[in-house]
């Protein structure tokens, strides 16, 4: 029987996991298509899972939180932040996951060893990073437009809105916000864009598939940066796994994902 599944979003157009998984469905003869689903309202979900007799999906923007929701069990790290970003189908029941946080952990190995991290945004990637981050020691700072979202933050991290930000030194400054994602904004106004970024060593982005305009900022700085495509191959890479009960080698799905980038 072939497999189907898919990514929901909105937007989802942007998406290159539909490529990525199914690079390593045809490649590893593995009998599953991968397909994307714009999904307008998140409670519909999991209706929509089921309509569409899905084996498994991935979730993205703005909808993690409600496929935590839309969940029969949740398991592993995802548990701890209501966030889930992979969906199993375990005869009928939905198993959530997230595989984010650790994709991310993996793109920064390069920088090497991070005591303390800024991250601009307070939404589901964020929650994410900002739980993993506490979890290895490290020190969290957090940045976001609306003072709301950044309640969920408080007992983890430091917080500040755009009115109350106060400068730190970081060692990485990470951007969680779609700002850039389809348009030309940065992620908080420019004078506390540029003066983080006179203070901090190394910068990365979520969004990949294009430079934003804080990716170009940090450029201009001369800082070492990087956009969200090995993060995306890493959360990919154990999506994959969790899709196909780990029957498939980690180097092979790893190999077919990164060629799949140069498509
Ligand atoms: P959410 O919708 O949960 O959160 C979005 C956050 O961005 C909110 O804090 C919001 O602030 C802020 N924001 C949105 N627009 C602006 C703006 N113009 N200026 C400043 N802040 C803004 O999104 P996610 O956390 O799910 O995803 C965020 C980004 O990360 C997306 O671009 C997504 O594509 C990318 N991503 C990439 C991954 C990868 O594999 N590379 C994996 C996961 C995510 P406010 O509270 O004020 O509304």
């Amino acid at each position: 029987m072939k497999h189907l599944f898919a990514i929901f979003g909105n937007p989802v157009a942007h998406s290159r996991s539909p490529l990525m998984h199914n690079s390593v469905f045809k490649n590893l003869n593995y009998p599953a298509c991968y397909t994307r689903i714009h999904l307008e309202d998140g409670s519909k979900l999991r209706e929509t899972f089921f309509a569409l007799g899905l084996s498994g999906a991935n979730i993205t923007i703005p909808h993690k939180e409600e496929a935590f929701r839309a969940c029969d069990e949740v398991r592993g790290f995802a548990k701890n932040i209501g966030v889930v970003n992979t969906i199993v189908n375990e005869n009928g029941h939905l198993i959530g996951y997230n595989t984010d946080a650790d994709g991310f952990m993996e793109a920064i190995k390069e920088f090497g060893h991070v005591e303390t991290v800024l991250i601009i945004g307070a939404g589901g990637t964020a929650k994410a990073l900002a739980n993993r981050f506490v979890q290895d020691d490290i020190k969290v700072t957090v940045l976001n437009r609306s003072k709301e979202k950044l309640n969920y933050f408080k007992e983890i991290s430091t917080c500040h809105d755009w009115e109350d930000f106060k400068l730190s030194k970081y060692d990485l400054v990470v951007n969680t916000t779609s700002a850039g994602l389809k348009d030309e904004e940065l992620p908080a106004p420019k004078e506390i864009i540029e003066a983080i970024l006179n203070n901090t060593s190394f910068v990365a982005d979520a969004i990949y598939g294009k430079v934003t305009p804080f990716l170009k900022l940090a450029c201009a700085n001369n800082l070492t940066s990087k956009d969200g495509a090995d993060m995306l191959l890493g959360q990919g890479i154990l999506a994959n796994v969790l899709f196909t009960h780990a029957n498939l080698a980690i180097e092979d799905i790893k190999f077919h994902m990164l060629r799949s980038f140069e498509l």
